[in-house]
This record gives C-alpha cells, sequence and structure tokens, in this order.
C-alpha cells in the first residue's frame, strides 16, 4: 500500500516493548491458570481438550492458550445454569443488586492488571482501556437497579369478580456470544442485567480475548460470591464451542455480539429451540459533514470517530460523506490529524493507535484498501503495514461502492465521499445493508434533524460522532444490524417474560 502523495510513510519497525507479566501471573488469575473453563463454580483444566493460543498482537506471539469446549462441556454448563436459576430468582432484589456491586468492586480493585491484559489480549492504549473499564462499571451499576424493575400490573377485569395480574419473570438461562473488540463490556452489557434479573448464564467469549470476555468476569463473581452455576464460561472456537452454545434447547435467549454473517446462522440455530434471538451485529457508519458544518468540530469527530481502538469498534466511522463545498479541506486536515498519530505499543502511554486484533483482520483491511486504490481512489495519508500495526490510513475520491466503503472495513481507515446535495447524501448513506448508527454536522439543526431522521439506524447523533453508548439508553440497530435493543428497560424487556395470572373470586356465569 502507499503511493507517492501520502502525507508520512508507512509504517516501519514499530518498537514493542517486552511484556513483564505473564498473564498466569496476574494476581486475578485462578489456581489452575486461565487455560481452563468455568463451570458450575469450578475451574476445570483443559486436560486433553483442544486449546486455542492467546496471542499478543504487538508481537503476535503466543502468551498462553484456553481450551475449546466441548458440546458436551457445553451441556454440562446449560444443566448448571438450569439448576441453579430457580433459587437465585427467588433472592430478593437487594441480595442480587449486591453481588453485582461486590463484583464491580472486585474489578476496580485489579484495575491496573486489566488495563495490562487489555494491551496484552486486544491491543488496547490505555485510553481504550479506560473507556472499557468505564463502561463496564457503568452498565453493571446500572443493572443494579434492574433487580428491583421486576414489576408487574394490576390490568383492569373484563369478567366480573376477576382479579387479572400480569408477573414480569426472568426468562430463565440466558446463552451468550461476545466478539474481540470490546471484550469486557461486551460481555458485561449482557451478564450484569442478566443475573440482575434473575437468570443464569452460559457465556462464550471470543477465541481471541477468553480472559476479558468470560474468565476475567467469571474471577470477579466467583471472588464476589456468587452461587455456583450462575455463571459458565465455556471458552473456544465458534464452530466448535460456539455452534453448541448457541443450538442448545435450554436457553430461552441466546444473546449474541459480533458478525451479520454468524448472526444470521446463530439467530436460525436459536429459532429452531424456540429461542428467541438477541442478535448486536455489524454497522457501516456514515459520518455526514454538511455544507453548514463547523468544519473544525467535525474533523474533531472525525478523527476520534474513524482511528479510536484502530476502527475496531461496530460503531466507528466507516464512511465520511463529506459536502463538495468543504471536501478538499476536510480531506487534507484530516489526512494531516491521522498522520500525527501515534502508532505503537498500546503499553506505552503516548500511543493512540495500537495494532489490530489478529493477521486475518490485517490481512482484509490490507485487501479492501488496495481494491479501492485499484479503483480509483488515493491514499492521501497513511498506507503502511508493519506486523499487525496498519497505519491511519486516509482515502480521497471514493465512491460508495468502493471496497473500502460498502463493507465493514473494522480498521483505522477513513475513505472520504464527495455529495453535492442532502438527497444525495442521505442516499448515500443508507445505500447498505446496515443500519446501526451515524452522525451528522451542521450548524443548521433544523436540517441535522432532518438528515437525522432520514438516517435508516437504529442511533444516530448530531454534532458528534457514533461511538457513543450510555448504559440508560437504547443501544442497538436496524436491517443486518441485529434485532433487539441493550441498555435499562430494553435489555429488561429481552431478560425477562411477562405471564397473565388471573383468579377468579367468586363462580362465574357459563354459558352451559
Ligand atoms: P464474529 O461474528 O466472527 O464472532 C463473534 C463471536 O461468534 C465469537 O465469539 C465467535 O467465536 C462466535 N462464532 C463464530 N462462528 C460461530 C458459529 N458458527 N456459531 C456460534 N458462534 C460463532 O465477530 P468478531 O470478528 O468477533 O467481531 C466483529 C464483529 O462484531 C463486527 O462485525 C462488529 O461490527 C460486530 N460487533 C457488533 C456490536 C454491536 O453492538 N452491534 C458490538 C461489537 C462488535
Amino acid at each position: 500500500m502507499g503511493t507517492d502523495d501520502t502525507v508520512t510513510d508507512g509504517v516501519t519497525d514499530v518498537p514493542v516493548e517486552q511484556p513483564t507479566t505473564d498473564p498466569d501471573d496476574l494476581g486475578l488469575a485462578p489456581e489452575t491458570g486461565w487455560n481452563a473453563l468455568y463451570i458450575d463454580g469450578e475451574w476445570v483444566p483443559a486436560g486433553d481438550r483442544d486449546t486455542y493460543p492467546m496471542v499478543d498482537p504487538s508481537t503476535q506471539e503466543q502468551m498462553g492458550e484456553t481450551p475449546v469446549g466441548t458440546a458436551a462441556d457445553v451441556d454440562t454448563a446449560y444443566e448448571a445454569a438450569a439448576a441453579a436459576q430457580p433459587a437465585w430468582a427467588e433472592r430478593t432484589p437487594d441480595d442480587r443488586a449486591g453481588l453485582l456491586e461486590d463484583a464491580r468492586n472486585v474489578l476496580e480493585s485489579y484495575t491496573e492488571e486489566l488495563l495490562l491484559l487489555f494491551a496484552r489480549e486486544c491491543g488496547g492504549t490505555g485510553l481504550k482501556g479506560g473507556f472499557e473499564l468505564d463502561l463496564a462499571q457503568k452498565i453493571a451499576h446500572r443493572s443494579e437497579g434492574l433487580a428491583f424493575e421486576m414489576s408487574g400490573q394490576h390490568k383492569p377485569a373484563l369478567v366480573e369478580d376477576k382479579e387479572t395480574q400480569v408477573r414480569r419473570n426472568p426468562v430463565g438461562v440466558v446463552g451468550v456470544i461476545t466478539p474481540w473488540n470490546f471484550p469486557l463490556y461486551l460481555s458485561m452489557r449482557v451478564v450484569a442485567p442478566a443475573l440482575a434479573t434473575g437468570n443464569a448464564v452460559v457465556l462464550k467469549p471470543a477465541e481471541d480475548t477468553p480472559l476479558l470476555g468470560g474468565s476475567v468476569i467469571a474471577r470477579a463473581f466467583e471472588e464476589a460470591g456468587l452461587p455456583d452455576g450462575l455463571l459458565n464460561v465455556v471458552t473456544g472456537t465458534g464452530e466448535t464451542t460456539g455452534d453448541a452454545v448457541a443450538s442448545h434447547p435450554t436457553p430461552r435467549v441466546l444473546s449474541f455480539t459480533g458478525s451479520s454473517e454468524v448472526g444470521r446462522t446463530v439467530g436460525q440455530n436459536a429459532v429452531a429451540e424456540f429461542t428467541a434471538p438477541s442478535l448486536e451485529l455489524g454497522g457501516n457508519n456514515a459520518h455526514i459533514v454538511t455544507a453548514e458544518a463547523d468544519i473544525d468540530w467535525a474533523i474533531d469527530a472525525g478523527v476520534f470517530g474513524s482511528f479510536t481502538h484502530q476502527g475496531q469498534e461496530c460503531i466507528s466511522i466507516n464512511r465520511h460523506i463529506v459536502h463538495e463545498s468543504h471536501y478538499d479541506e476536510y480531506v487534507q486536515r484530516l489526512a494531516e490529524r491521522a498522520a500525527q498519530l501515534p502508532v505503537g505499543d498500546p503499553k506505552s502511554e503516548d500511543t493512540v493507535v495500537g495494532p489490530v486484533i489478529n493477521s486475518d483482520q490485517r490481512d482484509k483491511i490490507e485487501a479492501f484498501v488496495e481494491e479501492s486504490v485499484a479503483a480509483g481512489a488515493t491514499v492521501v495519508a497513511g498506507g503502511g503495514v508493519d506486523g499487525l500495526f496498519v497505519q491511519p490510513t486516509v482515502l480521497s475520491g471514493v465512491t460508495n461502492e468502493m471496497p473500502t466503503a460498502c463493507n465493514e472495513h473494522f480498521g483505522p481507515i477513513a475513505p472520504v465521499i464527495p455529495y453535492e446535495d442532502e438527497a444525495e447524501a442521505l442516499a448515500m448513506a443508507n445505500d447498505t445493508e446496515y443500519g446501526l448508527s451515524g452522525s451528522v454536522h451542521s450548524t443548521d439543526l433544523s436540517k441535522a434533524k432532518r438528515i437525522a431522521e432520514g438516517l435508516e439506524t437504529g442511533m444516530v447523533h448530531i454534532n458528534d460522532q457514533p461511538l457513543n453508548d450510555h448504559a440508560h439508553t437504547p443501544f442497538g440497530g436496524v436491517g443486518a444490524s441485529g434485532l433487539g435493543r441493550y441498555n435499562n428497560e430494553a435489555i429488561l424487556r429481552e431478560f425477562t417474560e411477562t405471564k397473565w395470572v388471573s383468579v377468579q373470586r367468586e363462580p362465574r356465569d357459563y354459558p352451559y
């Protein structure tokens, strides 16, 4: 990659400090070490199971391994969850909320070790690790309140002497499958509300981040004193472990966060067992910069929304759609900003852009850029790759059909597309199967709100960028971006079901 008119050269020889701490030596590691499953309150060593390597993306060196849970392990985990759940649902809201609070405090006490793990397991910078810890704390805190929201209703009776109640009960067992990009938070946003509302959980984290996405959470709840069986973590691959978790008859809800492609299969498998799928999937989010935009503000937001955590977020900016009157200035200034972002060791305080998660992702990102350049785009900044470090890259002359624009590229790549009028901007933004998030910049708020209404997405942010997730507002998308919503009352509805209970107080007059 890279052309003569790039603002900087490619990434070469990114220095990475050698790690000092083995994950098994961290204070929060279980006695077995991390190469174990957590089922029914026990750490079960990998034994003769297959294992999956844990690789530090900065060095591409293996730092450990975790078991590939079998279908039999998943059976045992679901059995334990189903057995433990009824007594948990009977506990008082105070008890359930108190346990969540204790687990949250355990996590907080390990902040330093978790920040190291964010860097080593998923290439997250200190900034990203800090964001994620804060998100995980906030969602757990907010979920504590859900334990007190399990209230039902009294409905007016249509039959004389009948009392009509609608109760709200936990669904029972929730199956959970999560991705690698925000592993701790994306698992916690399901585990915390599921437990708060009286459910039990079987969790399969992503194979690249089994600790932050699963085993670390198990350790926090174990240390907090969660009764055995309520949270089970079965690490492993998607095809083996994930398939068994999604196709099992026990869970009443299957909560999946990941790609739309896998989500389609997982959702079908769940429905075949009459399990309700809750799907949070991919995105192709547009950052629309109108003629009336405050250009400094739009660029600041554009840089943050494109390059935070190497662009590896479902709600990252995937495309910049910029009015022609600002186009040249926007491209030039975005490129200058991208070229100044420190790329390197995520353990270093100064780093803003760390490595991408694995070589498959790196190859996919590189191919999208190369194919876009072959189709006529120009690399204005970045374009270099070293190991798993992909330089923040800005592309001009992009059309909506080019591979960096029409696919979810999931990398530190900013394709910039020009437009002439509002209708064209909206048509391009909506010309995707995804509908997750987006952003619109304009000092004309009526216009910005009109465009926001026209965006076919579950979320949109005016004069900001799409990276927003607040524990009390509904999070989710439409179309290929998923089914259902996270957070607060939305997740309360997902993890509970209503039951109509009527009481006939006097004999009824039947027609025969
Ligand atoms: P992925 O779909 O490849 O994997 C997600 C999870 O599914 C992993 O745990 C994986 O092991 C498992 N899996 C894979 N094949 C499976 C199968 N056949 N059956 C059951 N489970 C299977 O996604 P990824 O690469 O880990 O994550 C990136 C994707 O996640 C992107 O598309 C991103 O947009 C999306 N994402 C969405 C949200 C959201 O809230 N909408 C949040 C974060 C990430």
